[in-house]
C-alpha cells in the first residue's frame, strides 16, 4: 500500500513560523530533519496572515525590547511582570513552567528575528510589542531552514502518526496530494506544528487548511490534550462578500483606535450589555475579543444583524484629519486587498462583521521541553495547549518561535539518543487502510456534505455562549455524521479534492468532539466562554486544567495562587473579575437579553 518510503531523524510536520523554527533549530543541534508541510513551505498556516499581514504583533517584555534599541518600550517593564499579567489574564489555568520559558526565552527569539532581516513596521508607545507583518516572519526563517539544509515536502498531508512497538512516535504517514501517493516517513522523532482547528468553525480567520490533523493524529495516538474547550473568537472579522469574508482588518484598525460598532438598527449596542468601564475593557485591553464577540452573539441573537449575520463595523465618525492620519499609520490601505476593502467600506459605509473562530488555546498537552505524552512526540506553537490558560493576552507569534526552537531541540536531541526506528507493521498497515477508507467506501454521502454537517454541529454548540444541552446535541450529531461515509464520486488517488475533505472531516469531527467534551467537563464561565447554564466562575471547583486522554476528560488542579499582580495591575484584574461576573450574569438573566 506504500508507495514512498522515507526516513530522516527528525520530522517536522507543518511550516508556520513553528514548524520552520523547529526545523532550523532540530537541524543547527545536528539532526537530519524532513519538514512536511501541507501547502506551499512558508506561505501556508495563520502565520502568514499574523495581524491581517498588515502588523502582526511580537512581544518580549518592555525592558528587554528597550535594550534592543527599541525606545519606545517601556524600560522598567520587567520579564516578572509579564509573566504575572499572562497568568493573571489566563484566569490562573495557564501551565506556569511554559509561561516561565515564554517569557525567558521571547528576548532571545525577538531579537534574532531582527538581527536576522525582519523589518519591523510600528511599535507600541510604552508597550511590548513590536509589529511585522507575517510573510516577513516566514520569509526570514524560510531562509535559515534553507541555510540548514532541511529537506522540504511541499503540498503532502499528515494521514497519521506511526508508533514502534514500544507506542513511541516513530514517523508517520503522509499523503502526496497532487499524486496521491501515500509516502512512510520512518523517524527517531516528530515535531507537530500544524497550527490552529480554525476549521471546525464555519466562520473562522484561518487559512483552509487549518483542520486540526495534528492535533486529531495525536489522540490518535495517546497524546494528552489540555483545556481543548479555550477557543478565542476575534470580532470584527468581515463577513461578507466571500472575497473578503474572514478577513480581520476591522479587527485590526479598532485595535489600533479607528471605527466604531452599530447594529442593523444603527445602534450603538456596547451600552446594552456593558458599563462605561466594562466598555473601555471591551475596547482597549485584550479582553476586546470576548467582550466585543459576547455582544455580537447577543445581538445576533436578538435579531439585530443584517443579512450577512454581521454587525457593521464603520469609520463614519472619523474626521478628515483621523482619517489622514490613519492611512498614514498603516501605508498597505493603500494597496492590494486592504484597499478594495477600504473602497468597499467607503461605497457603503460600513462592513459586515462578526466574531470567527481565531485562536485555539487548547491543544497537545506539553511540557517545557515540548515533549507531550507520547515519547518522540513534541509539539510547538499552536497545535500545543497550556500556555495561556484561559486566555491568550500575550503574541502567540513569540509562542510559535520561542516553543518552535525548544521543540527542534530537544527533538533533534531524542532522535540522536533513541535513533530512528522501525513502525510498528499492524499499525502502519491500519493507517494506510484508514488513509484509503474513503476511496473504497461502498454508497455513502458525499465528503462536502458530511464535512458541513460536522462544522454546522461544532459551530452551534460550541461558539462563544454554550450550554449543557447544546453541547450533548452536538455531540450527538457528531455520532451521526459518523454513521455515514463520506464517499469521493472519483476514485483516482491523484489531487483528489473529495478525498481530501474526507480525511480533512475525520480530524475535524475529533477535534470538535474534543472541544465539546473538555467544554462539558468544566461547569463554569472562564476566559473566552461563557456557559449559560454554569454562569459563574468557580474557583473551588474549577482552577484546574482539563485533561483529554482516550475520549475521557479529568480536571487536574493548577498550580494553586495567583503571582502578586504587576504593580499598578491590582485594580485593572479586580475591575476585569468584576465585568467577568457581571457579563456571565446578564447571560443567565433572560430579561436582560
Ligand atoms: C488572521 C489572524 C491574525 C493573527 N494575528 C496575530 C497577531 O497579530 N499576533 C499574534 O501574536 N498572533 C496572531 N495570530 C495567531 C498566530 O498567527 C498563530 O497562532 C501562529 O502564527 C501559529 O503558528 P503555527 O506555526 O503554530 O501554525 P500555523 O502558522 O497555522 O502553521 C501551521 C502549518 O501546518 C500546516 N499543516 C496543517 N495541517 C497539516 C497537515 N495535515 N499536514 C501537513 N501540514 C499541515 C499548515 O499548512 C501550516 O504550514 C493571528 C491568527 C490569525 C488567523
Amino acid at each position: 500500500m506504500i508507495d514512498r518510503e522515507m526516513s530522516c531523524g527528525v520530522l517536522v510536520v507543518g511550516s508556520g513560523g513553528a514548524g520552520l523554527r523547529a526545523a532550523c533549530a532540530a537541524a543547527e543541534a545536528g539532526a537530519s530533519v524532513l519538514l512536511a508541510t501541507k501547502g506551499r513551505v512558508n506561505r501556508s498556516g495563520a502565520t502568514l496572515l499574523a495581524g491581517a499581514n498588515v502588523s502582526a504583533d511580537v512581544m518580549c517584555d518592555g525592558g528587554s525590547l528597550w535594550r534592543m534599541g527599541i525606545k519606545s518600550a517601556d524600560p522598567n517593564d520587567t520579564q516578572e511582570r509579564w509573566f504575572s499579567d499572562i497568568v493573571h489574564e489566563g484566569f490562573y489555568l495557564n501551565r506556569r513552567e511554559l509561561v516561565r520559558q515564554y517569557v525567558e526565552q521571547a528576548p532571545a527569539r525577538v531579537s534574532e528575528l531582527l538581527q536576522d532581516g525582519a523589518v519591523q513596521t510600528s511599535a507600541e508607545e510604552g508597550g511590548r510589542q513590536i509589529g511585522i507583518p507575517g510573510s516577513a516572519i516566514l520569509d526570514v526563517l524560510w531562509r535559515r531552514v534553507r541555510a540548514a539544509g532541511v529537506r522540504v515536502l511541499q503540498d503532502v498531508t499528515l494521514c497519521d502518526l506511526l508508533p514502534d512497538g514500544s507506542g513511541a512516535a516513530a514517523g508517520a504517514l503522509l499523503l502526496d496530494i497532487p499524486s496521491g501517493e501515500l509516502i512512510a516517513v520512518k523517524s527517531g522523532a516528530v515535531v507537530l506544528a500544524t497550527g490552529g482547528m480554525h476549521g471546525c468553525y464555519a466562520f473562522n480567520s484561518g487559512t483552509s487548511g487549518l483542520c486540526g490533523e495534528g492535533q486529531a493524529a495525536a489522540m490518535r495516538l495517546g497524546a494528552d490534550m489540555t483545556l481543548m474547550e479555550m477557543v478565542t473568537f476575534c470580532p470584527d472579522v468581515i463577513c461578507a462578500p466571500r472575497r473578503f469574508r474572514g478577513n480581520i482588518l476591522p479587527y485590526i484598525l479598532q485595535c489600533i483606535g479607528y471605527g466604531s460598532l452599530k447594529n442593523r438598527l444603527d445602534e450603538d449596542f456596547l451600552p446594552r450589555y456593558y458599563s462605561d468601564s466594562a466598555i473601555r475593557l471591551a475596547l482597549g485591553s485584550e479582553w476586546n475579543k470576548l467582550l466585543l464577540s459576547y455582544a455580537m452573539f447577543r445581538e445576533a441573537q436578538a435579531g439585530r444583524c443584517d443579512e450577512y449575520g454581521g454587525v457593521r463595523y464603520t469609520l463614519a465618525g472619523l474626521t478628515a484629519a483621523q482619517r489622514a492620519e490613519l492611512e498614514e499609520t498603516l501605508p498597505q490601505l493603500s494597496r492590494g486587498i486592504y484597499r478594495d476593502i477600504m473602497a468597499l467600506h467607503d461605497r457603503q459605509g460600513w462592513l459586515s462583521v462578526s466574531a470567527a473562530g481565531h485562536y485555539f488555546d487548547g491543544g497537545i498537552a506539553v511540557n517545557a521541553d515540548m515533549s507531550s505524552s507520547v515519547p518522540g512526540l513534541f509539539a510547538a506553537g499552536e497545535c500545543t495547549g497550556g500556555l495561556f490558560g484561559a486566555n491568550r493576552v500575550a503574541a502567540a507569534t513569540t509562542q510559535m518561535l520561542v516553543q518552535g526552537a525548544a521543540a527542534g531541540g530537544s527533538a533533534a536531541k531524542y532522535a540522536r539518543d533513541a535513533g530512528a526506528r522501525n513502525a510498528d507493521p499492524a499499525a502502519l498497515e491500519r493507517a494506510c487502510a484508514d488513509a484509503l477508507a474513503p476511496l473504497y467506501a461502498a454508497g455513502g454521502g458525499s465528503p462536502r456534505k458530511v464535512r458541513a454537517k460536522v462544522i454546522e454541529a461544532v459551530s452551534q454548540s460550541a461558539g462563544i455562549v454554550r450550554s449543557a444541552q447544546g453541547m450533548a446535541e452536538g455531540l450527538r450529531l457528531l455520532d451521526e455524521t459518523e454513521e455515514t461515509a463520506a464517499a469521493p464520486q472519483r476514485r483516482e488517488r491523484a489531487a483528489n479534492r473529495e478525498w481530501l475533505d474526507a480525511l480533512e472531516t475525520r480530524s475535524l469531527r475529533a477535534c470538535g468532539r474534543a472541544i465539546l467534551l473538555s467544554s462539558l467537563a468544566r461547569g463554569e464561565s472562564r476566559g473566552v466562554f461563557v456557559r449559560s447554564d454554569c454562569p459563574a466562575t468557580d474557583n473551588d471547583r474549577f482552577l484546574c486544567e482539563t485533561l483529554l486522554h482516550g475520549g475521557e476528560v479529568t480536571l487536574r488542579p493548577v498550580e494553586q495562587g495567583a503571582p502578586a499582580a504587576a504593580p499598578g495591575k491590582a485594580d485593572y484584574f479586580e475591575e476585569l473579575e468584576r465585568v467577568f461576573a457581571r457579563l456571565s450574569y446578564a447571560e443567565g438573566d433572560a430579561a436582560n437579553g
